[in-house]
């Protein structure tokens, strides 16, 4: 039976080696992969309403008669127009084609079709340009609407579906068991494909996609099951004792009752019987950095080295020059290793790290290169985790070492949906900001105050603060201010005799390092900057962020651009400068406005743009979901959750003969998109 899914898209009648290619590109090379390719929506064809009261300038479907067999005239450009006219009995509907010469075959005089399309035209004349249609025998309720590419529509697409699921024989290996099913109430996996394609009616539509949403939910939960069952070796690097009282005599403050309990709950990890699989979750300024580095000096002090891996040049060297200011005191050696340390540093430092010598090593996913051994690494953080994904989480697994792995993000994540994308991960969450901190002010301002916006930030200028100003580099052609060079000439009009440093991602790496360099040491005090300055960036003087079409951001990465400022003991100030006339975005930026809660902020980005804003394409690494939605199918999560649990109970690798299918699934699914996971 696998074999069906496994046939190549040219054994499909209609598909020959041209066609397939476009199928390769939306991702179906084999009749199986087709078959997964489910519809992004399904377009109505209930309702025939009669061609009278067909609603104008709105899409109808209408069964009428053809008339007369379709004209062909040909108009200026090249262009060839079809007409013909169709009647339901009572009247007439003008139907007219571009470009297409197999309308007159398609549509036969006397023959009755169903017509979907927008209705124009005056009372006594209705009118449809290019509706799509079917013969009456074949009117379909709901059609399928894929996603298509250049030279492969919609259509052709539910052609060869259709094509496909004539291949599916009676019954189907279906990898979900039937006492599964039964407890879960889902319909088998044959009936859930034909219908999920060519749906009859809603409900039947909703059970096939109940279906398909469970398994798809199932497989990603037992795959993030099964990664930790492969890390769940023997603790190799335990840590009987606990040194954080010596640390925070380190600390020129005191630790706040979060960091303290994300330290302790770390700690437990690394004592336990496992090595530590955990995530930090800290709005920015929560103070993520303290906990890091109480961490790794616990680790040090009981002999063993880390390594804290930042996403950028510019936070790696701001985390090595923090802590190793910290550090020191202690006598801890840390060394800083980035794709920029010269060779011969580098050959040094490599050496040092294999004896033993340096206990701490920052830097950037260059510590991930092959030919950097540590003598003992018992512990690897990762800041700003979604910026490095799964894959590069385990790349030091690969090396034969099993550390403690931390991962640090300033993102906050809805819990749901941390649940869904770190399922194999402990949580510690920073639900506490440290003492004395003032909050930020947002403000939002239509683009016609910018002036007055210029002048309050002159003013915190004179006053010896720095600002940022973000503004999105738009490709040429755009108007004026959102245009990066002209709008930086605006700016250097607007604030005579002021260094302004220009920051964006076009730069060499090399280059973006200098100019925040000089931001962060007080030459430059206004940086003009594109998002690049969103990551982690800490320059406690900097007290404005003022941020040009804000709406053009999602909330969560607005959050982190706000989260640049506040950072030292200086009031601090947000400006959101929006063209009011959008309503959606206006709401959208007044709740943000309103709180600087970053979990708030986060739920409510979820709620209104969906998870995708959360994590790059696939950035998180796992495997892309195919049917299901993770904010309107919450509740089959669940469900799938419940089922998972209760699967790792009763058969944690898998192994009985009804579960074969299920972990063939789940091997498919993770190893097709690349997702790190070890079964
Ligand atoms: P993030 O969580 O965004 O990485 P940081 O670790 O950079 O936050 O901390 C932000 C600032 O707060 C730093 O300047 C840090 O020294 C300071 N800080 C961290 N913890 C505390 C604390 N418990 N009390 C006072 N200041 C703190
Ligand atoms: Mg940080």
């Amino acid at each position: 039976m696998a074999s069906l899914f496994e046939k190549d898209i040219t054994e499909l009648r209609g598909v020959g080696p041209k066609r397939a290619t476009l199928f390769k590109k939306i991702g179906a090379p084999t009749v199986g992969d087709l078959l997964r390719l489910y519809p992004r929506a399904y377009e109505d064809w209930r309702d025939c309403v009669p061609i009278r009261s067909a609603a104008m300038n709105e899409v109808n479907v209408v069964k009428a008669t053809v008339l007369r067999r379709p004209t062909q005239t040909r108009v200026r450009g090249g262009m060839t127009l079809y007409k013909t006219a169709a009647t339901d009995g009572q009247d007439d509907l003008q139907l007219t084609f571009f470009n297409n010469r197999y309308i007159p075959t398609l549509l036969e005089e006397g023959k009755t079709y169903v017509f979907r399309g927008k209705v124009t035209g005056m009372l006594l004349r209705r009118e449809m340009v290019s509706p799509a249609f079917v013969p009456e025998s074949k009117a379909q309720d709901m059609a399928p609407v894929y996603p298509q590419t250049e030279g492969l529509s919609s259509r052709q697409i539910s052609a060869a579906m259709a094509e496909a699921l004539r291949l599916l024989p009676e019954t189907v290996r279906d990898p979900l068991p039937d006492a599964l099913r039964m407890e879960y109430t889902l319909c088998r996996l044959e009936y859930a494909l034909k219908t999920v394609h060519f749906p009859r009616t809603p409900e039947e539509l909703a059970t096939a996609r109940r279906r398909l949403v469970f398994e798809e939910f199932l497989v990603l939960q037992l795959g993030m099951a099964q990664i930790r069952r492969a890390g769940a070796r023997e603790n190799p690097y335990p840590l009987p004792n606990d040194c954080t009282e010596a640390f925070e005599k380190l600390l020129p403050f005191a630790m706040t009752g979060a960091q303290k309990r994300a330290v302790a709950d770390a700690l437990r990890d690394m004592n336990g019987p496992h090595p530590m699989n955990r995530l930090i979750q800290g709005d920015v300024g929560s103070g993520k950095t303290a906990v890091a580095a109480a961490l790794c000096f616990n680790v040090i002090r009981n002999g063993m080295q880390a390594a804290l891996m930042a996403p950028t040049e510019i936070l790696a060297a701001q985390h090595y020059e923090s802590l190793s200011a910290l550090l020191a005191p202690a006598n801890i050696r840390t060394a800083l290793l980035t794709s920029s340390t010269k060779a011969k540093e580098r050959r040094a430092l490599l050496a040092s790290l294999e004896s033993g010598e340096i206990d701490l090593l920052i830097g950037t996913h260059a510590l991930l290169n092959e030919q950097v051994s540590f003598r003992r690494l018992a512990l690897v953080i990762t800041d700003e985790q979604h910026r490095f994904g799964v894959a590069q989480r385990t790349a030091l697994a690969k090396k034969g070492v099993f550390p403690h792995t931390l991962v640090m993000s300033a993102t906050p994540i809805p819990r749901t949906l941390a649940l869904m994308v770190y399922g194999d991960l402990d949580v510690s969450v920073l639900d506490e900001l440290p003492p004395g901190r003032t909050p930020v002010k947002t403000y939002l301002i239509d683009p016609e105050k910018r002036e007055r916006a210029f002048g309050f930030i002159r003013k915190r200028l004179a006053e010896g603060r720095q600002a940022y100003i973000v503004c999105p580099l738009i490709e040429e052609g755009e108007s004026g201010a959102e245009n990066l060079a002209e709008y930086s000439r605006l700016v250097g009009e607007s604030f005579p005799g002021v260094a302004v440093g220009v920051l964006h991602g076009k730069l060499k790496p090399k280059d973006k390092d200098a100019v925040m360099a000089s931001f962060a040491s007080g030459q430059i005090r206004l940086l003009l900057a594109t998002t690049v300055v969103e990551v982690g960036v800490d320059v406690p003087n900097a007290v404005v962020m003022m941020i040009e079409n804000a709406e053009r951001y999602g909330l969560s990465q607005l959050h982190q651009l706000r989260g640049r400022v506040g950072r030292g003991k200086f009031e601090s100030f947000c400006i959101l400068v929006s063209d009011p006339e959008n309503h959606d975005a206006l709401h959208r930026l007044k709740l943000f406005a309103s709180t600087n809660d970053g979990f708030k902020v986060a739920d409510e980005d979820l709620k209104l743009r969906g998870p995708g804003d959360f994590f790059g394409e696939r950035q998180h690494g796992l495997p892309k979901l195919r049917i299901a939605d993770m904010m309107s199918d919450m509740g089959i999560l669940h469900e799938a959750q419940r089922c998972a649990k209760a699967l790792a109970q009763e058969d944690p690798a898998l192994e009985k003969p009804e579960h074969r299918a299920l972990r063939a699934e789940i091997r498919q699914l993770f190893a097709s998109q690349g997702g790190a996971v070890v079964l």
